[in-house]
């Protein structure tokens, strides 16, 4: 194959992550010729470094801490509670290499041509792989995701960041998470569960700065009951030290106390570098991110971008829905197809987990001034309360109006990640206060709450 005689496609994309991939299928579904261009694993940061280990961790960690309450039960639990991270870590890759062939056997079934190799742009319709390679294409769908940032700090090569979480084997004595987002918060969990002793270092004056701020106050008080240290407004200046024992240095100088990893989860930038966007004219904004309009479409109109790559609302079945829609648009006859980006769901696999959709009371007091009611509940669960933990559940509703729509709920507390998903669907639907009240109960649960606030 000459370089001169480029290869040709209805699509070319780049990306084999969450967004990638669920465009290729669906331009695929739709008849279109597509290659896939993925020069790490398939899956992306979700499958490989992010939700899906995260989840597993998680959900190692929440075992643990129920056998801890099975054993202040009464239950014979004999020996250390301490898990085999080494045996738990061949379980969970064992599941992630079942994605891996899963989307193998999917990309071929559905004809996509897998090219392990990464793509730039080298002009509007043409990209190049590593090879040197040509391809030709009428459309072209970006979806190469984020990667970590380091802060502009000396020593900042001395720490580590999320990805490095998921190549630990065993539990790091003292662990510094510095950042107050949703990966800090996740990590610091998982591992103070799992046997280490964590830190949070937060630039914010509290954690998860985008979740309404009382049901956040709830779980900083819940981590401190679970021994995870955490400093507010706290302005990183320096980490020093030698690799497994290293501290961090404030801008006033002062210096923490060792550790053995520091975890750095300060924001993740856009995968841009070295796409070639200016020789095909795609615009980025000030922070990086490839601009899109409401269907996806970048500055050039065949070039569509999703996902991390665009910086908004981060989240994997966010990229899947916004890459769907764009190639329904380019190949299924649906030029007004796009994704609704209100009022997306979200969960924070803290511990208890955080689960919200809608506005918080903040916004909903800054949309809709006097006119907002809220409605809360704050319970202890029935297995916490009968092993005599403190450990309570935050539930609070947010509704507008003489009607009482319903604009927000949150809820903090065990379920609350598979509680939300059906409430998210009624609060789209723009249910009320009292359509909530005419449901009946599900006794005794914790999501019964949801229905009977008042
Ligand atoms: C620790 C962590 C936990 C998370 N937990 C959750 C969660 O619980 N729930 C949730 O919804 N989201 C979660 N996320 C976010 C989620 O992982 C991302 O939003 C999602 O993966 C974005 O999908 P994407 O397709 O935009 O990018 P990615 O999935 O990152 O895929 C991008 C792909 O592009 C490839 N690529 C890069 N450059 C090129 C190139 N030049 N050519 C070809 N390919 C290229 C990369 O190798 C990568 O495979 C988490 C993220 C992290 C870091």
């Amino acid at each position: 194959m000459s370089a001169a005689a480029p290869l040709d496609f209805d699509l070319v994309v780049l990306g084999g992550g969450s967004g990638g991939l669920a465009g290729a299928f669906r331009a695929a579904a739709h008849g279109a010729r597509v290659a896939l261009l993925e020069p790490g694993e398939l899956g992306g940061t979700c499958v490989n470094a992010g939700c899906v280990p995260k989840k597993a961790m998680w959900i190692a960690s929440e075992l643990s801490a129920h056998l801890a309450l099975a054993a202040r039960l009464g239950f014979d639990v004999h020996g250390s509670l301490r898990l085999d991270w080494r045996a738990f870590i061949a379980d969970r890759q064992r599941y992630i290499h079942g994605i891996h062939g899963s989307y193998l056997r999917r990309l071929d079934e559905a004809g996509i041509a897998l090219m392990p190799t990464h793509g730039r742009l080298r002009d509007a319709h043409t990209v190049e792989c590593g090879n040197a390679t040509r391809l030709r294409a009428g459309h072209i769908l970006i979806a190469t995701g984020s990667s970590p940032r380091r802060p502009d700090v000396p020593g900042a090569d001395l720490a580590d960041v999320s990805d490095a979480f998921f190549n630990l084997c065993e539990a790091p004595a003292r662990v510094a998470l510095v950042g107050g987002g949703y990966i800090a918060v996740e990590l610091a969990g998982v591992l103070q569960a799992l046997g280490s002793r964590v830190d949070i270092f937060a630039r914010s004056p509290r954690l998860l700065g985008h979740s309404d701020e009382e049901l956040a106050l709830q779980l900083q008080e819940n981590y401190r009951q679970q021994g995870i240290g955490m400093q507010f407004d706290y302005r990183l200046a320096a980490i020093e030290g030698a690799p497994a024992n290293l501290r961090l240095r404030d801008a006033d100088g002062n210096a923490s106390e060792d550790y053995a990893q520091v975890i750095l989860a300060v924001g993740r930038a856009a995968n841009t570098a070295g796409l070639g966007l200016e020789d095909a004219g795609v615009a980025l904004d000030a922070d990086g991110n490839i601009v899109v309009d409401a269907r996806q479409r970048s500055s050039v109109a065949h070039i569509a971008a999703v996902g991390d790559v665009t910086g908004q609302s981060t989240l994997t079945p966010v990229a899947i829905a916004a890459a769907r829609r764009a190639m329904d648009r380019a190949f299924g006859g649906q030029p007004e197809a796009k994704l609704d980006y209100d009022d997306i769901p979200t969960v924070v696999f803290a511990h208890p987990p955080l689960a919200a959709v809608g506005l918080t009371e903040a916004q909903a007091r800054e949309r809709h001034g006097e006119d907002v009611h809220v409605y809360r509940s704050t319970f202890r669960p029935m297995l916490q309360a009968l092993a005599d933990r403190p450990q309570h559940s935050l539930f609070k509703l947010v509704c507008v109006g003489a009607e009482r729509r319903v604009v927000g709920l949150h809820l903090l507390g065990d379920g609350a990640d598979e509680i939300l998903q059906g409430f998210a669907v009624a609060l789209k639907k723009g249910i009320t206060l009292a359509d909530l009240h005419e449901t009946i109960a599900i006794h005794p649960t914790s999501a019964e709450e949801v229905v009977l606030m008042r």
